[in-house]
């Protein structure tokens, strides 16, 4: 496996970065197309290279309509804002990224709560579902307007859902006339995975979101798909938050591209994921290890190890980025610019840290 990064910024090359697939810089061909791309402005809905993304991601999503953001917070945020009236509730898993990473951002926009579900690796059951959906709200309960999904969970170590699952989910959600959301950052890391098609996991989710700065490698961008109508919605919003661009076609090129070249190759990470979650399942002071399904390894060190910090910063020395999520518990993520060398530096590194 090749390592497709070329480099340029902050962190040295010979560093490998498994702190998360964010972190990723666009390669050499990517950056390529870009000098290539027909721009307009995007706000006016102008900019070819960005319209013809969103069509494409659309059909890919099996939706009506697109519209491209500039980061998957932004897509959670202004479809939560959507779907919901001020106080009403948002079903969704505990360790969800909108209740945890977007700075109480459901609380704040669309002025409604979280309602979070203890569920399995980030994953709850319809019959969970069912349980939470207020009914006969009278005068005192919240409403539920939403339940939100994360395709794959993160903090529930990248686990999939499987497609009977959320289906289910969904047709629980509509026979109560709740909406349905997916947050789909790694959609297709869990499409690579399992053969599913992505708009058969979109199916039954009113809105969907595909994020492009993960495995797929670009510099920014994520597209928001649903209805004609919630995506007209999501524009306004979009436009109300200052989230209207101009030549955008300079950063959908490269979507473009990811699109083309960089979600085959999502195995790859997959397989390496593997690899590093067995090595690390072995080590004597690793307490559990999640289930690894596709590019995130989560393992929580016993107590009479040292702590995740601890770990991270020995790691460190030897030009390993690794994620301290907590005291105990250390997450490894990878993705294009790490290959399997670096896999094997990671494992050895870890080896000295946990034994
Ligand atoms: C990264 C991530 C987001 C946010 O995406 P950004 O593009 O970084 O804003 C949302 N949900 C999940 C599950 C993520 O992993």
């Amino acid at each position: 496996m090749a390592k497709l990064n070329d480099g340029g910024g902050s962190i040295p090359n010979d560093v490998a970065n498994f702190y998360s697939d964010t972190q990723t810089k666009p390669t050499r061909a990517m950056r390529e197309t870009v000098l290539e791309a027909a721009v307009g402005d995007e706000q006016k809905g102008e900019d070819p290279t960005t319209a013809a993304l969103c069509a494409r991601v659309a059909d890919l999503l099996g939706k009506e309509d697109a519209v491209f953001m500039p980061s998957g917070t932004m897509c959670n945020e202004i479809a939560l804002y959507i779907h919901c009236w001020r106080g009403d509730e948002i079903i969704c898993e505990r360790s969800s990224h909108i209740v945890n990473f977007e700075a109480g951002g459901p609380a704040a926009f669309a002025g409604a709560a979280t309602h979070p579900l203890d569920g399995e690796h980030g994953r709850f059951t319809a019959e969970q579902v069912r349980t939470a959906i207020r009914e006969d709200v009278g005068l005192h309960l919240p409403e539920t307007a939403l339940v939100s999904v994360e395709q794959t969970a993160n903090m529930g170590g990248g686990a999939i859902w499987p497609l009977a699952q959320l289906q289910a989910v969904a047709r629980t959600a509509k026979e109560a006339g709740v909406a349905t959301h997916m947050d789909g950052a790694r959609l297709f890391n869990a499409c690579v995975k399992s053969g599913v098609a992505a708009k058969d996991f979109a199916d039954g989710y009113d809105s969907v979101w595909v994020d492009f700065t993960k495995g797929l490698g670009c510099p920014l961008g994520a597209v928001l798909a649903g209805s004609k109508a919630f995506v007209q919605r999501a524009k306004r919003v979009k436009q109300m938050i200052g989230g209207g661009l101009r030549q955008s076609g300079f950063v959908t090129a490269a979507c473009h591209y990811a699109l083309d070249h960089h979600i085959d190759r999502l195995a790859e990470d997959h397989a390496l994921a593997a690899d590093i979650g067995r090595a690390v399942g072995q080590l004597p002071l690793v307490e559990t290890l999640l289930p690894v399904e596709t590019n995130i390894v989560i393992f929580d060190i016993a107590p009479e190890g040292p702590t995740a910090g601890e770990v991270a910063t020995q790691v460190r020395e030897e030009g390993l980025l690794i994620g301290a999520l907590d005291e105990r518990r250390i997450r490894v993520v990878t993705h294009l610019d790490v290959d399997a060398a670096a896999g094997e530096r990671l494992c050895n590194a870890l080896k000295g840290a946990l034994s």
